[in-house]
């Protein structure tokens, strides 16, 4: 199932409680449908569970019978008898006998709850969202350059400040950025979808923070074993050359146990004296060993 799915599913679980709701979610669908004119309304969508959200939005709104036909892989509630579509006209205040305009009616979208409503329909039918996995992108598709820019406005309304381009005959209203996606699910009632986003992204930077802490200690123990490496090459040299007594009393016990435990850490290794001495107290007598055996160079 494709994330868009399970978004849509989640917003066809939106209780239809209040009357002027209901009448902006189907009005939002309409203006969404394949068709919608004084002659026909034809609504279509491949996810049988939309369908049936309208077909009840449909009956709740306008008392409007309407059964499902298959039409290919998709699924359509089709109106053709004048009574029916007159009723879902003047409810809507357009003119039956006149063409539709694709001008939104915001007397029926007063309030914050309706428009949200309004939104919902509108995504139902025009509305696709990537998946947590993808990059984030939801968008809303209209042929109608008008309804397109009205649409931006209701969503400013809301707070929520989408992104317009053009593709083909297609507006796009559109939110790249992950915040936005989100708020706007969870306006129109989806949630649980925007908090799976928002989780998908928390992880996505928690795994990015624990990359970069992993690169920066192995980069840090790399550069210990370089160092260590240095120093043993400078000591064997000078044992090979001078014997022991190259090294005077102090450092000589450095140069032992530096040999014994080349993979210490120099807190580590200052551990192993007897008593313990101090990181810089060694970090200073490695320094001097390399000096001397430098020197013999
Ligand atoms: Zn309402």
């Amino acid at each position: 199932m494709s994330f868009s799915t399970e978004v849509k599913n989640e917003l066809c679980r939106v209780s239809m409680q209040r009357a002027c709701c209901t009448r902006a979610e189907v009005y939002g669908a309409l203006l969404h449908a394949s068709v919608f004119s004084h002659k026909e309304i034809r609504l279509s969508a491949e996810n049988m569970t939309v369908v049936r959200r309208l077909q009840a939005l449909l009956q709740r709104a306008f008392f409007v019978e309407c059964e499902p036909q298959k039409a290919g892989r998709k699924q359509q509630l089709v109106l053709t008898e004048p009574a029916q579509i007159g009723r879902v006209f003047d409810a809507l205040g357009y003119d039956c006998k006149s063409h539709i305009t694709y001008h939104i009616n915001r007397n029926l979208l007063e309030e914050d709850c309706c428009i949200a409503s309004f939104l919902r329909g509108a995504f139902l039918m025009g509305g696709t969202v990537a998946g947590p996995d993808k990059k984030s992108h939801l968008e809303l598709k209209t042929t109608h350059q008008s309804l397109s820019g009205e649409e931006t406005s209701l969503m400013l309304d809301l707070g929520l400040s989408p992104k317009q381009a053009r593709r083909g005959s297609a507006y796009l209203l559109y939110f790249k950025d992950g915040a936005s996606a989100e708020d706007f699910l969870t306006r129109i009632g989806a949630p649980h979808a925007a908090m799976e986003l928002m989780q998908a992204k928390v992880e996505k930077n928690l795994r990015n923070t624990i990359n970069r802490q992993v690169n920066c200690e192995t980069a840090n123990m790399m550069k210990a074993a370089d160092a260590s490496a240095r120093q043993i090459a400078a000591i064997q040299a000078l044992i090979d050359s001078r014997g022991e007594d190259a090294f005077p009393g102090n450092l000589w016990e450095t140069v032992r146990l530096r040999l014994e435990y080349p993979t210490d850490s120099l807190s580590e290794l200052a551990q192993r004296f007897d008593p313990p001495i101090s990181k810089p107290g060694l970090s200073h007598r490695l320094k001097k060993i390399i000096e001397l055996a430098e020197k013999e160079d």
